[in-house]
């Protein structure tokens, strides 16, 4: 990662309390949007509550007066307006981040107080006083970009300032009101400036430890990819994919016990090819590597997932039968010995053919390990292998 690049676009600008690159600030506002929009509909809802309960107050004052029906009537437009954008947000909530209908509504309210003192001179300074708390309303309640209320609140300061000189305030008296505006307008912006700017450190920080833990994540994946294809490697023999020695001898000693437990019968079973060493000799040690491959691929086809197939070394393989009696896998191990004799692998137009001979054994209950049944297995074969090859011998039962 381009740490440069990265840190540029955390960049939190000053006035505005916004990230100065508008990728980063676009993927804040995405991440809040949720929540602004939930804080934006609160707002709206109890702005256009409040404007519709003062019009009771109007009433009380003014009565069915040309004054009363014109304030009512900006208070209703804007109090539906507020709403209707309560509705919209539902469907559009980017509404809500781009802040501009907030903006509209709320510069167009401040109207009310251009319009109020014409109608109600003596309730200036009320006005006045609203105004004052409408400033730093805007800054803390209503969720928009601070530049856009920096603009609702000169629009405020404005409207005041506009109708105090329309009344004949004086020069003294112009310059004091504005003051004492200044004054929450300025406090609400700093207040403002510091939430924006601390969410937005605080949204830096999220990011980076999401992109810390996606980074694990991705490292603790690849390690246990690693470790599996360790523990694959150490347990399969490398040319054929067979379980490797360690592997067998494993699977051996817990089908035993399973089988024990069960009652069920376990039958070990030896493989040798027969004159093997011609192969090498005559197609050369690679092609022999090659029918190696080929015959663990075939004896491999007829067995059950809980078979066990696996490199005893050289050119012999062992197999582990669980559930299955010697008779079984009698009829199993010559499956396999005629799907070898018929089956061969084609070097320059010639089929070459390799026969094996087996050797079976019954797991007996005693059998402490598998040494003591590859020991018979072995006695069989080597009986096969003087008997002419390329046969099933069973091992003598004790
Ligand atoms: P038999 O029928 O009596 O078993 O005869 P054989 O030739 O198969 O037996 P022998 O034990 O004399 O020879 C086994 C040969 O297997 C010798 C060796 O070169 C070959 N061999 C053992 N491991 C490998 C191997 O990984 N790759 C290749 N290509 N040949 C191997
Ligand atoms: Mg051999
Ligand atoms: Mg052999």
């Amino acid at each position: 990662m381009n740490t440069n690049a990265a840190n540029d676009s955390h960049i939190i600008s000053f006035w505005t309390a916004e990230f100065k690159d508008p990728a980063m600030e676009q993927a804040y506002q995405n991440r809040v949007l949720p929540d602004t929009v939930r804080f934006l509909k609160i707002c709206v809802r109890l702005w256009a509550a409040l404007l519709l309960v003062f019009i009771l107050p109007d009433w009380a004052a003014m009565g069915a007066s040309e004054g009363f029906y014109v304030i009512t009537s900006i208070r209703v437009i804007n109090a539906a307006a507020l709403l209707i954008l309560a509705w919209k947000l539902d469907t559009r909530p980017h509404l809500a981040s781009s802040g501009v209908p907030i903006t509209i509504i709320a510069i167009l309210g401040y109207s009310l107080f251009l319009i109020y003192p014409y109608y109600q001179p003596d309730t200036a300074t009320l006005g006045f006083a609203i105004v004052l708390l409408l400033l730093l309303s805007t800054y803390v309640f209503v969720p928009n970009r601070l530049m856009f209320n920096n603009l609702i609140a000169l629009t405020g300061v404005s409207s005041v300032a506009i109708s105090t000189w329309i009344r004949g305030a004086s020069a003294m008296d112009m310059t004091i009101t504005l003051m004492i505006l200044c004054w929450p307008a300025f406090l609400g912006y700093a207040a403002s400036q510091r939430i924006n700017t601390a969410a937005r450190r605080a949204f830096i920080l999220l990011t980076q430890s999401e992109q810390t833990n996606q980074r694990l994540e991705h490292e603790i994946t690849r390690s246990r990819e690693l470790e599996a294809e360790l523990q694959r490697q150490a347990l399969t023999d490398p040319l054929t994919g067979l379980a490797n020695r360690r592997h067998y001898e494993m699977l051996f000693k817990r089908e035993h016990e399973r089988c024990r437990r069960h009652g069920a019968s376990l039958t070990l079973g030896m493989i040798d090819l027969d004159h093997f060493k011609r192969i090498n000799d005559n197609y050369g040690h690679d092609f022999g590597d090659q029918v190696l491959k080929f015959v663990a691929e075939l004896m491999q086809q007829p067995l059950r997932q809980c078979d066990i197939l696996g490199r005893f070394g050289g050119e012999e393989f062992i197999l582990i039968l669980p559930d299955t009696t010697l008779e079984q896998a009698h009829a199993i191990a010559e499956r396999m010995r005629q799907t070898l004799e018929t089956n061969g692998l084609l070097r320059d137009g010639e089929l070459i053919k390799v026969t094996a001979t087996f050797a079976l054994t019954q797991v007996r209950a005693e059998d402490t390990d598998i040494q003591e049944c590859t020991k018979r297995a072995d006695e069989a074969l080597y009986e096969g292998k003087r008997a002419g090859r390329n046969r099933v011998t069973l091992a003598q039962a004790a």
